[in-house]
């Protein structure tokens, strides 16, 4: 079924059409090697070498990406984007980082209009902030979300941060809602000597960080009535970036 008369022929996105033409529908290694703006020169395309040329191509990458979603995801399910454009019933909020490696849906699977999310720099809940409580009283009191996650991960940068003095305006003060997890995890283990134990250090920070942002969120009265009554549970997770195993840690 066609979801627009031009789901036909990709007339939206002329540029990206009259740019690479027959290959609009795979974006490939040999794609990108036919890309003359990919290509290094020796035949090797560079990673990174898109990233130095210019935003143009990454948008357009992101356009054509589009293009794609349409052709094999949105237009074979019509009926359940359509439904979904009019209203959406997730069934859990995720409160995750903003780190790019993490794709919240595609790690778990959810399908769009699953998920009501909030993400910030170290999956961090605040106190007193008035961004995550319009999302939590939104989720909670009007989308009626069963769940509440809050996913730390591997190798978190704002975990590392907390170690490093910084001359940033903004960073500092927003990790300061994360202090807390280093002070408890040092007051327990002796000071590392080895990378693996630094390594091992940082994981239990992690991990304590999502224990912490639990507690900041019960100092939310609606969240604490929801889970009194038992509307919501919340749920702790904890995302490995070399496994790609999420499990549940609190
Ligand atoms: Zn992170």
């Amino acid at each position: 079924m066609r979801a627009y008369p031009s789901d036909d022929r990709p007339g939206i996105l002329p540029g990206i059409y009259r740019l690479y033409g027959a290959a609009a529908g795979t974006v490939s290694k040999g794609f990108l090697n036919r890309n003359p703006r990919m290509n290094t020169g020796c035949g090797r395309v560079s990673p990174h070498k898109h990233k130095v040329r210019g935003v143009f191509f990454v948008i357009d990458k992101l356009l054509l990406g589009n293009y794609q979603f349409r052709q094999t995801d949105f237009t074979p399910n019509i009926d359940y984007y359509r439904e979904l454009a009019s209203s959406q019933h997730p069934t859990t909020l995720w409160i995750g980082c903003s780190d790019s490696r993490l794709q919240t849906g595609h790690i778990t699977q959810a399908k769009a209009g699953e998920l009501f999310i909030q993400r910030n720099i170290g999956n961090i809940v605040p106190v007193h902030d008035w961004n995550f409580a319009t999302v939590l009283e939104y989720a909670v009191v009007h989308l009626k979300v069963k769940d509440v996650v809050i996913c730390g991960h591997s190798n978190c940068g704002a975990i590392r941060a907390l170690d490093k003095e910084s001359t940033d305006s903004y960073i500092p003060l927003w990790l300061n809602n994360a202090r807390e997890a280093k002070t408890r995890v040092d007051s327990r283990i002796s000071p590392p000597k080895t990378v693996l134990e630094a390594d091992e250090r940082y994981r239990m920070i992690e991990q304590e960080n999502v224990r912490l942002q639990i507690e900041h969120l019960f100092t939310y009265p609606l969240l604490k009535k929801a889970v009194d009554e038992k509307r919501v549970e919340v749920h702790g997770l904890y995302y490995d970036l070399a496994t790609g195993e999420l499990k549940k840690i609190a």
